[in-house]
């Protein structure tokens, strides 16, 4: 079967985004592995969770060895929405509900300081990646609004969360330059970021940190021989005491466990040509989703580009006119940009897992794996790199909460996860259809 993750990553038919036209890569191309090397620590994808895995390893001393089957940035670290959101897939009650309080109120807590740690840790390398604050979450029925006041008042009560504030019709109109949402919650400590930057000042301090990086270097194989882990690419062998698996979405036939937890799922994004700057879509540069199940999700760029991101593939065939399959949703939203000339338009893949929750677990002794941010994985894949990278260096910190996060096979396993998991999201995406 043709997957989704190959199809987007094969450098012919990943559409060029507005992102890699707009960054500057810091750090010359790289070679792929040729023979035999040894590491301490073998990290398979350079994307969020391995580069920043990688930069901690090496800072700590660690010989590290990052191999990216495409380039830096192929992934969907270099090609998302850029959104950094709070908290997780799932509101603290559903998390209440499924893990008891004591673990969700901790989960809260880590999601916090993750999203503290990318902003400490963009100042700390001077990483400038056009950060932004504010995030709406903007309900499109009035019963979405009033649970989204429920979370709200929630929050504030149980977990003394109070710096969202809410925005009524009116308000919320005004802040998204749109009627189309019965009104919504500003996160001001939500933001968002140019990913690609983000990704590439990553790569850099890891680099300068002496990570040594192989792109265009596949991971054909993972394994165990003499008690020494390696990794096998077409051309080369990487033998190391630790190999960790930050391929996400991308990742494609070398961790059967892994990959009957995460699935790869489509996501779409066009990038407009600059809006006026009198233009009333998001006057104070916020960003913005909405409550959708097939969420839709927006920002301005520092040039006052509107990039979009609307519709989800759940099966390996991909839209064949990404502009047209975005455009549809954009228009939804905002009438009067039917005719905006779309300058790029693109898709990437993300993991998903069936509860939404990521997926963190030593696979075999020595072999870890990160993946399945369910589409928060801006700030949650660097800070899950972090706690793969602190797990190696044998640092003490209470991740336990991360073992007890329900992450179960897809039904079918990996053989049948694509037509169920097809069958129930589509019905879930037909919901959104209803008024
Ligand atoms: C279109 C889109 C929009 C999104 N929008 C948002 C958003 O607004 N906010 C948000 O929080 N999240 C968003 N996400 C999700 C977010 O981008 C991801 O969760 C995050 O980037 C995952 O980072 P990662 O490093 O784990 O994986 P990736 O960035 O996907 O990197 C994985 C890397 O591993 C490599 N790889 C895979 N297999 C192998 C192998 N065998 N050998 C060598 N290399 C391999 C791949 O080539 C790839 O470069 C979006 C995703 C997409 C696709």
């Amino acid at each position: 079967m043709h997957s989704p993750s190959r199809h987007v990553c094969s450098a012919a038919s990943a559409p060029t985004t507005w992102y890699h036209a707009s960054a500057k890569r810091p750090f010359a191309r790289t070679i792929p592995l040729v023979g035999e090397v040894w590491a301490d620590v073998v990290v398979v994808g350079a994307g969020f969770t391995g580069m920043s895995a990688a930069l901690d390893l090496a800072k700590a001393g660690l010989k590290v060895v990052v191999l990216e089957a495409n380039e830096v940035g192929a992934g969907a670290s270099g090609r998302n929405g850029g959104l950094t959101c709070s908290g997780w897939r799932h509101d603290q009650k559903w998390l209440e509900a499924r893990m008891g309080r004591e673990d969700a109120r901790k989960l809260w807590l880590l999601a916090e300081e993750a999203k503290a740690d990318l902003l400490a840790r963009m100042r700390d390398l001077q990483i400038e990646a056009d950060w932004a604050p504010g995030q709406i979450f903007a309900a499109h029925t009035p019963g979405l609004m009033r649970a989204l006041d429920e979370d709200a008042e929630f929050m504030a009560r149980e977990y003394g969360y109070e710096r969202p504030h809410r925005l009524d019709r009116e308000h919320v109109e005004e802040a998204l330059g749109t009627s189309a949402y019965h009104g919504g919650w500003r996160d001001p400590s939500a933001g968002h970021v140019h990913p690609l930057k983000l990704l590439y000042g990553l790569t850099q301090a890891a680099l300068v940190a002496k990570a040594d990086l192989h792109e265009n270097s596949r991971v054909l194989e993972i394994g165990v021989n003499g008690g020494k882990r390696f990794a096998r690419t077409a051309n080369g062998r990487v033998v190391a005491e630790h190999i960790l698996l930050c391929g996400d979405g991308y990742l494609d036939g070398i961790e059967p466990d892994v990959e009957a937890r995460v699935l790869p799922i489509g996501s779409f994004v066009v990038a407009t040509e600059p809006l006026p700057i009198t233009s009333p879509i998001l006057p104070h540069h916020d960003s913005a989703m909405d409550t959708r199940f097939v969420v839709n999700y927006w920002r301005k760029t520092a040039d006052h580009r509107l990039i979009f991101g609307g519709g989800e593939k759940y099966t390996p065939s991909w839209p064949k006119d990404v502009e047209s399959f975005v455009r549809r949703n954009l228009v939804k939203i905002y009438p009067d940009l039917s005719a905006i000339q779309v300058t790029h338009a693109w898709g990437g893949a993300l993991g998903i897992t069936p509860t939404r929750l990521p997926f963190l677990r030593q696979i075999r002794p020595g072999i870890l794996s990160a993946s399945g941010y369910s589409g928060q994985g801006v700030v949650l894949a660097p800070y899950f790199g972090r706690i793969l990278a602190a797990c190696v260096l044998g640092q003490q910190r209470d991740y336990d909460v991360l073992d007890r996060m329900p992450v179960p096979h897809f039904p079918g396993g990996r053989a049948l996860r694509w037509p169920l998991l097809t069958a129930a999201m589509s019905w879930y995406a037909l919901r959104d259809k209803l008024p």
